[in-house]
Order: structure tokens, then C-alpha cells, then sequence
């Protein structure tokens, strides 16, 4: 049985867009509650009757969750331009190395708006 789990986090965060036209409002300094869903697939143990603990992929987004909460991004190394797309790729970085069957990273920056990032190669 092939499934995916989702897990949602949340944390708080200031940035900023360094390279959008003056006046864009998204160029002024300001702040989001982000949303990020990760997403892992793949074959659930039929001994277990699990993909994976829930918990496993806490433990692995933790240490992200702790370097961007309550940060300006701009001065994270690889953040300097943080729009979603570029956090969803610098978190899937991060997650892939811990985190197996990794398929998708998401981030929100409000609630209508989310960029989904699946690697580079890998099609949805
Ligand atoms: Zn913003």
C-alpha cells in the first residue's frame, strides 16, 4: 500500500524582498506566520502498518523549525533572498539528508498563498 503522510509546522518569521521593484509592498520589512507541510510517500511496513512515526518527521524539521522561528531571514545564509520558493527549497536541503521518502516541502506565507517544491528531478 503506497501512501503520504503530511505534516504541518508553523513558525514566525520577519523577512524581507531585496530584488522586487521599489514600492512593491513585499520589498518593505515585515513579517508572516509560515506554514510548511512536509510531505514523505512511499510504502507502508505491513508488519508496522506505517509509512513512518509522524514523530520521525517532527524530529527531523525540528532544528529548521528552530533556526527560523522568530528570525529575520534575510540574514540566514541561503535566505538572503527569501521568497517561498526559495525557503521551500533551502528546508527540502536540510530535510532530505534526515528525513527518507521525502516527496514534497510547502511553505505558506498566508493563508491563500503556497509555494509546493518536490526536488530537483523529482516529478510529481
Ligand atoms: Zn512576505
Amino acid at each position: 500500500m503506497r501512501v503520504e503522510l503530511a505534516k504541518t509546522f508553523t513558525f514566525e518569521a520577519a523577512h524581507h524582498l531585496p530584488h522586487v521593484p521599489p514600492g512593491h509592498k513585499c520589498r518593505r520589512l515585515h513579517g508572516h506566520s509560515y506554514r510548511v507541510e512536509v510531505v514523505v510517500r512511499g510504502e507502508v511496513d505491513p508488519e508496522l502498518g506505517w509509512l513512518m512515526d509522524f514523530d520521525q518527521i517532527k524530529q527531523a524539521f525540528e532544528p529548521l523549525r528552530l533556526q527560523l522561528d522568530h528570525y529575520y531571514l534575510n540574514e540566514i545564509p541561503g535566505l538572503e533572498n527569501p521568497t517561498s520558493e526559495i525557503l521551500a527549497r533551502w528546508i527540502w536541503e536540510r530535510l532530505a539528508p534526515v528525513l527518507p521518502c521525502l516527496y514534497r516541502v510547502s511553505v505558506a506565507e498566508t493563508c491563500t498563498s503556497a509555494c509546493h517544491y518536490y526536488g530537483e528531478g523529482t516529478p510529481p
